[in-house]
């Protein structure tokens, strides 16, 4: 496989075994079969067709920030788009990203341009494409708000563009999380404003998530969904479990939304962690959390 892989990606973009920890936020998760990093849409499209010629399980990776890989790491191939297909550019008041551009980045070529509507996103450290899988939100704005159109691949190497209407955003799902479609870019359509006053904007949700977020340890930011009518981390709270542990995955004493890596957890001990918070809210509050993070591969 490495010699086709490397026909079409050359060699510096084909890595073999490579140990998931280090591109995720959790810092957990073993080897990777083959870890390949496309240049193009056309270095996409032809390494997707071999990959289904060949049958091998296929995952998309953006920044890793919403993810839990096992322990026994993923078979088959992961295609990161962060590394190399992160162009942004700005055109009047909109801004076209490719799908592996870091959210911090799209907000700072917003504040450069003067552009507002995307400032709640500056903190969050994830890519524009997995922000768009997820329909990324935080204080009460989803990317939805910001999105025009998105251009995507499907598995078989075609590409399409959809309407922000016909995106099907929900929270933290889209129709791409729905049909696995490959998110390539996104136009995001924003509004003139004064510079100072986006600046003020991303200060206030910096200094927010600094307060109340534990930035300083790994994690996937909140492990939870939130259940209609509650907060995760208020539930968990009230459940006694800030600060409990299991190995090295705590509940933030910070926040009790996060589940935390305090140096050395694997994906078994936050797997295990995620399922106690589980049961022991299930049992006091008769809610039944759901995973925000994904799951992926073999624990
Ligand atoms: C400290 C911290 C704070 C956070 N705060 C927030 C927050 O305020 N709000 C929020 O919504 N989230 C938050 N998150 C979670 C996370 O950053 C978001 O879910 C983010 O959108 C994930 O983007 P990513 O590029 O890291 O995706 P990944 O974690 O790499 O992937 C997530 C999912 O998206 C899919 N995916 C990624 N890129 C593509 C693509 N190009 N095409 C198709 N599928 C793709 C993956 O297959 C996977 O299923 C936080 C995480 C951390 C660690």
């Amino acid at each position: 496989m490495r010699e086709i892989f490397e026909s079409i990606l050359g060699k510096e973009n084909v890595l073999e075994n490579e140990p998931m920890c280090n591109h995720t936020t959790f810092k957990v998760g073993g080897c990777v079969d083959w870890f390949l990093m496309p240049e193009s849409e056309e270095q996409l499209s032809g390494l997707l067709k071999v990959i289904k010629q060949e049958n091998m399980p296929l995952f998309i990776l953006g920044n890793g920030s919403n993810l839990l890989v096992g322990d026994k790491g993923i078979r088959g191939a992961v295609v990161c788009l962060c590394k190399k297909m992160d162009r942004i550019q700005v055109e009047g008041d909109e801004i076209y990203a490719e799908s592996g551009a870091v959210l911090s980045r799209v907000s700072n070529a917003a504040l450069a341009a003067g552009l507002s509507g995307i400032e709640f996103a500056s903190g969050i450290p994830g890519s524009i494409g997995g922000a768009v899988f997820m329909n990324a939100g935080a204080y009460e704005h989803e990317l939805k708000e910001a999105v025009s159109f998105v251009r995507y691949m499907d598995t078989s190497g075609e590409v399409f563009e959809l309407s922000c209407a016909e995106c099907e955003f929900g929270y933290r799902s889209s129709v791409f999380s729905k049909n696995n479609f490959i998110i390539l870019g996104c136009r995001l359509k924003l509004k003139k404003d004064n510079k100072d006053a986006i600046k003020a904007r991303i200060a206030d949700y910096t200094s927010r998530r600094v307060s109340k977020q534990p930035l300083d340890k790994p994690s996937a930011g909140s492990t939870f969904k939130r259940p209609v009518g509650y907060f995760a981390g208020g539930l968990i709270e009230q459940s006694q479990l800030k600060g409990y542990s299991i190995g090295g995955a705590q509940v933030s004493e910070k926040h009790a939304g996060f589940i935390i890596n305090t140096g050395n957890a694997t994906a078994k001990d936050v797997l295990d962690l995620i399922e106690h918070v589980q049961k022991v809210v299930f049992e006091k509050f008769g809610v039944r959390l759901e995973p925000e993070v994904k799951l992926v591969g073999e624990f």
